[in-house]
């Protein structure tokens, strides 16, 4: 865990700000840097902001994690390294279910600006977590906490998901490297992670 170098929210902006609900899904690449590069934007402003990662284990540390951490970003990677390719649907579940528990904790523990679920989208895409508790348990602590931004990743949105945001980008596909018809370029440091 990155420790967070802001202790409190900033209290002039609870009282101005309307949180958001943002969607960042669809096939193309984007989405998770775009939920960095509004966490960095929302440092800037002194607001507090946490992301925690559905996907990526807890022994990746990508370029974005140093990043994070000069910025007072706190990041949460989750899970045990193994790949989510649902060759033990019940481990799947159980990480995910472990994962969704520290969302609650930090949007039910109101200390933060933004929150983002990075990957949360796919997860909920394969039924690893239900829908209608996920989106229970977001809407509650938007009601008590109206400044609260909280931004979901990954692809195929549920439509009730879509529904219940304020913001929704679909990233779109048209070239990415690693599907080149000739010489495929695979994952690149600073690019990819
Ligand atoms: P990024 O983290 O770069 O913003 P993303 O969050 O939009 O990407 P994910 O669906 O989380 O993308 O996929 C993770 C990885 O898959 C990334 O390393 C990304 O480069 C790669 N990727 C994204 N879009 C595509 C695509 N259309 N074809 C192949 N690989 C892709
Ligand atoms: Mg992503």
């Amino acid at each position: 865990m990155r420790e967070k170098k802001y202790k409190w929210r900033r209290a002039d902006y609870q009282e101005k700000t309307r949180g958001l609900l943002i969607v960042n899904t669809g096939n193309g690449k984007g989405k998770t840097t775009c939920a960095l590069g509004l966490m960095m934007r929302a440092a800037g402003r002194g607001l507090r902001c946490c992301m925690i990662q559905f996907m990526k284990s807890k022994a990746d540390r990508y370029g974005e994690h140093e990043s994070a951490e000069k910025l007072g970003i706190e990041v949460h990677t989750m899970g045990d390294g193994f790949t989510w390719d649902t060759k033990n649907p019940e481990q799947d579940r159980q990480t995910a279910r472990s994962t969704w528990a520290l969302c609650v904790e930090k949007m039910r523990g109101g200390e933060y600006d933004m929150l983002v679920f990075d990957e949360i989208v796919y997860v909920l895409s394969y039924q690893m977590l239900p829908l209608e508790e996920v989106l229970e348990e977001i809407q509650r602590s938007r009601a008590t906490q109206p400044a609260l931004h909280i931004i979901l990743t990954g692809r195929d949105a549920p439509a009730a998901l879509i529904e219940a945001a304020d913001l929704v980008t679909e990233m779109r596909e048209i070239k990415h490297p690693f599907n080149r018809t000739e010489e495929r370029i695979f994952a690149q440091e600073g690019i990819e992670f």
